[in-house]
């Protein structure tokens, strides 16, 4: 917290922290693989980014930040872990006025990466998604490209996808374009193509999302970034989701409908395995 090795315990805030009041707060989450920090500078510019998105001013550098979240996954013992970046605005007298609290406050918190992440069986037999009627936040109300801690028109959608026994939600905006997951970045492959939602669609810019851009067009994929109605999955051949924890996770069926065969498909099984590559490039590079 702020900079010092704390454990759980001793890890509190304040009631008064606009965080815990108004969801007046932005994070990141990321993972190490073998202790390096997956992608660590693509998270802290998109953290600044939400920072400035909010007029909440963080309070270190970049370099401080990375430093940071280094050491407490180094104090955490974990082989790997989850790594969760939150910066609040902080606590004041209780008002909406974001001037009323002048000390943000920053907290890394580092879990075994093995408590969060899906079990192979996800990988192997895909997952259902389900579209719910909870709308994706407009751009001009909570940009989704700011990545806040208020996280209820998530929490909303993933508790309907569950609810109708699915393993993630895909929110739609007002005038029913597909936009992203409730915690992911959604991709379909159509005539070969691969076509994910443009960042224009109210996304969050995913990391992930954009190592899979580039390792597909690597791979001579084609790639397109293009608005897609609701009806896009019947036609998908395939369709996958992808977060810096699950990483790619292929779906099966949409709604109880099948997507292709009902199976994991060559592309997305093609995007694992490049993406495994590219990890382990990074780790020999030691992050670099
Ligand atoms: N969209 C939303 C709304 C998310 O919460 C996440 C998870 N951070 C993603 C997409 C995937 O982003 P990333 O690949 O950076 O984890």
């Amino acid at each position: 917290m702020d900079g010092v090795v704390v454990g759980p315990e001793a890890a509190s805030i304040s009631i008064f922290d606009r965080g815990f009041l108004y969801g007046d707060s932005i994070y990141e989450v990321l993972r190490t693989y073998s202790g390096v920090p997956f992608e660590l500078e693509a998270h802290l510019e998109r953290l600044f980014g939400s920072g400035r998105r909010l007029g909440l001013t963080i309070p270190a550098d970049r370099a401080q930040l990375a430093e940071e979240t280094r050491k407490t996954h180094e104090a955490s013992g974990n082989a790997d872990s989850y790594l969760r970046l939150m910066v609040t605005r902080g606590a004041g007298r209780v008002g909406l006025d974001p001037a009323l609290a002048t000390a943000p406050r920053r907290i890394v918190i580092a879990i075994p990466v093995d408590e969060m992440r899906p079990g192979p069986a996800v990988y192997e037999d895909g997952v259902e998604v389900s579209l719910v009627g909870v709308r994706r936040n407009l751009r001009d109300a909570i940009d989704p490209q700011a990545k806040t801690g208020n996280y209820l028109n998530s929490v909303l959608a993933l508790a309907e996808a569950k609810a109708a026994g699915a393993y993630e939600a895909i929110m739609l905006d007002h005038r029913d374009q597909i936009t992203e997951g409730a915690s992911s970045n959604v991709f379909l492959v159509a005539g070969g193509v691969l076509v994910t939602p443009p960042l224009e669609a109210g996304i969050l810019m995913g990391v992930t999302r954009a190592v899979v851009l580039r390792l597909a067009k690597e791979a001579g994929i084609r790639v397109l970034e293009l608005p897609l109605n609701a009806g896009a999955f019947a036609q998908a051949e395939e369709v996958f989701i992808t977060s810096s924890i699950r990483e790619i996770v292929p779906v099966v069926r949409v709604d109880g409908v099948a997507v292709g065969d009902g199976r994991p498909g060559p592309v997305v099984r093609a995007l694992r395995a490049a993406f495994a590559g590219y990890v382990a490039r990074v780790v020999a590079a030691g992050g670099k």
